[in-house]
């Protein structure tokens, strides 16, 4: 059986770290193009300019080229440019959409990510979404290995909100019950695909490792002792044991896990909640996972004590475990409604049942009454959960 495992080349994590940086771009030359995220970029300015004096190195800024849209038409330009001003790699800096964009632009040469929010394990992939410039869906990009570094600046992350943190934890919290959907199913997993190819054209695949199992088990037996130690000490600006060990599982054991292990059901379901409008305008990537993760449990009949440990932990630190919250307006804590119509329901089990989905990784055939039967019972027991049908 062929198996497969991929992760960054380094991880590093740690108070100031940013200030480190120039040392690991002169480990591949002088010059680095920097593709950051404008607002994260004002919070680490003089980190910036301090670890290019000290390590004698230039980080060359791209103006006005990355307007926050990773598209193949900027990546493009990207690569021109980055060519033209010599630059031997390519940092991305800040969430989700500069990240990406620096994947695609660096193609598997060297590359430098510093995720500026622990809210999802995009960081340590060697994966990117594509948009249109007209910011819809294009392409995913798989690139011929992960990033060189992944590195963390926690003062960073903890002085970014803690709902970030939160929903990096709902991101991380299907980690675990994915990976063993694909164990169960012995279904190929995304660390298979070779360089450039997508699961259509593929051929050459790869199962999950044992290596990627424990690394998802651990991500979740992580979240229950420290998620809402960690959520508090983010709350504070602080750096704890706790805080520094739930970003290492959101961006590096979720990562790992889920590239290595493969999603299923939860990621599924995230894909299909969020063609409803009112669910993809009021929550975070994680937030929508953590609520997926609760269907899942439900679609494979999971046992009691499981289901409600998730569901406690999601009510603990503040993430969705019903439509209601889904449906809640983060700034104004109000619902203009508390369920989906019969054609929503239908419209979200279609899109979580195309073919390409990885709820197909489920250890069983899956259909859209499947699906509409555990999104419906899950919304019931998580209002039952917080009691508010009482
Ligand atoms: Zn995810």
């Amino acid at each position: 059986m062929r198996k497969a495992f991929i992760c960054p080349t380094k991880y590093v994590q740690g108070e100031n770290e940013l200030l480190n940086l120039g040392y690991f771009v002169k480990t591949f030359g002088k010059k680095a193009l920097l593709i950051a995220d404008p607002f994260a970029l004002t919070l680490v300015k003089d980190k910036l300019e301090e670890t290019q004096k000290k390590y004698g190195v230039e980080l060359i800024g791209c103006g006005d080229i990355f307007k926050g849209e990773c598209s193949r038409n900027v990546v493009a330009k990207l690569q021109e440019f980055a060519k033209a001003n010599k630059c031997s790699c390519t940092i991305g800096l800040g969430g989700g959409k500069a990240i990406d964009t620096s994947k695609c632009v660096a193609a598997g040469n060297p590359l430098i990510i510093c995720p500026t929010i622990a809210a999802t394990d995009a960081p340590t992939s060697h994966s990117a979404v594509l948009y249109t410039d007209d910011h819809e869906f294009d392409d995913y990009a798989y690139f011929r290995q992960s990033p060189s570094v992944v590195l963390i600046d926690l003062n960073v992350i903890a002085n970014a909100p803690a709902r970030f943190l939160v929903s990096g934890m709902g991101d991380a919290l299907s980690t675990y019950f994915e990976a063993r959907a694909n164990v169960r199913s012995v279904s190929n997993v995304n660390a298979g695909l070779p360089c450039g190819a997508n699961r259509k054209k593929g051929t050459l695949l790869g199962y999950g490792t044992h290596t990627a199992a424990a690394l998802a088990e651990l991500c979740y037996k992580n979240l229950i002792s420290d998620g809402y130690k960690a959520k508090v000490a983010c709350e504070n600006n602080a750096i704890t044991p706790a805080f520094e060990k739930i970003v290492e599982t959101n961006i590096l054991l979720s990562g790992l896990g889920f590239e290595s292990g493969g999603l299923a059901g939860a990621h599924a379901m995230h894909d299909g909640l969020t063609v409803v409008h009112d669910i993809h305008l009021n929550n975070f990537h994680g937030e929508v996972v953590a609520f997926g993760t609760i269907c899942q449990l439900v679609l494979e009949n999971s046992p009691e004590e499981e289901l409600y440990e998730v569901l406690d932990f999601c009510d603990t630190v503040g993430l969705p475990v019903c439509l209601e919250d889904l449906m809640t307006d983060k700034k104004t804590g109000k619902a203009e409604r508390i369920s989906l119509t019969e054609e929503e329901l239908k419209a979200v089990a279609a899109k979580t049942c195309i073919p390409d989905e990885s709820i197909h990784n489920m250890p069983f055939p899956v259909t859209e009454e499947m699906v509409i039967a555990a999104i419906k019972t899950a919304d019931k027991l998580g209002r039952a959960y917080k009691g508010l049908d009482d």
